[in-house]
């Protein structure tokens, strides 16, 4: 076995062989509501820093490409529940850092997050490899993201007093790497938000190598333990951990538990459409992500 992408010790373990035969060449996989739940190459773990990862060779760059060009309508028919999560973060981060500033958001995606932001008074810029969504920011909510790949993320030193990344870490090949540009951007004492989905978590272990998250999309993971000690290692000199609540709709829930049992999430899926639920919007704790917020 090799030495982990990470910290470079000889510490590496299997943690589940691949459960599909092709390595990823398809710009489909990299849609945000794309369901290759639960499919994926060799995860392997390092037992020095805990990273967890997929173990194949692929560069930055290569994904850039995907996530440029990948079109995801679906995206649309969940944005009731988005806007509800988004505003709920902010809320959170405003609690967190009370006075107001520069703020980007990276992976912004269609920019939600972005116009709740501006909204409240921040002066908020998102950045975001995909043409579609950065198309879709502009006619629908009025603003101009920056289309670009995130190996081209070169903002200068002390650009930002808040940093956030939602559902965005996990998709990097490195992410060290990308909370290296982080730290260096924002300005001392500001603040790095993010979400991301937790290896270690309970629902994590009982679904082994089906956990949903693991998929083409999801190429390093950070446990708590493996955030904690990179965020450190950083500079970061505060770390700050919280349990992940989000909204959603109940008919994507209902597709969700497809992942425990297809013919489960079939019923499920009937009887919200019966009662004619299946837009309403429910509050949604989810025990395998968490938020951390990371003060400089
Ligand atoms: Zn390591």
């Amino acid at each position: 076995m090799n030495s982990c992408r990470f910290c470079r010790r000889k510490s590496l373990k299997l943690l589940f062989p691949a459960n599909k035969e092709e390595i990823i060449s398809d710009p489909t996989a990299f849609a945000c509501t794309n369901c290759g739940f639960g499919s994926h190459g060799p995860i392997v773990r390092c037992q020095f820093c805990k990273m967890i990862y997929l173990d194949e060779k692929i560069s930055q760059r290569q994904i850039s490409t995907y996530y440029e060009v990948a079109k995801d309508p679906l995206y649309f028919s969940e944005q009731n529940a988005r806007r509800k999560t988004f505003s709920s973060y902010l809320k959170r981060l405003e609690r967190a850092f009370p006075e107001k500033g520069r703020l980007l958001d990276i992976g912004t995606n269609t920019g939600l997050f972005v116009r709740l932001a501006l909204d409240q008074g921040w002066q908020a810029k998102g950045l975001e490899p995909n043409r579609w969504a950065v198309e879709f920011a502009k006619k629908n909510y009025q603003i101009n993201l920056i289309n670009k790949p995130f190996e081209r993320n070169t903002f200068p030193k002390n650009s930002f007093e808040v940093i956030t990344m939602w559902d965005v870490i996990e998709h990097f090949t490195d992410p060290v790497a990308e909370i290296e540009k982080v730290y260096h951007q924002l300005k001392p004492g500001g603040l790095f938000a993010f979400s991301t989905v937790d290896p270690e978590s309970l629902l994590a272990k009982i679904m082994g190598t089906k956990w949903s998250w693991y998929m083409d999309m999801h190429r390093a993971f950070f446990s708590h333990r493996a955030a904690k000690h990179y965020l450190k290692k950083i500079g970061f000199t505060k770390v700050v951990f919280q349990s992940h609540w989000r909204f959603l709709s109940l008919g994507y829930l209902a597709t969700r538990l497809a992942a425990i049992n297809p013919l489960v999430a079939k019923a499920a899926q009937r009887t919200i459409s019966f009662l004619g639920l299946s837009k309403t919007v429910v509050p949604y704790y989810a025990n395998d992500l968490f938020d951390c917020y990371a003060y400089k």
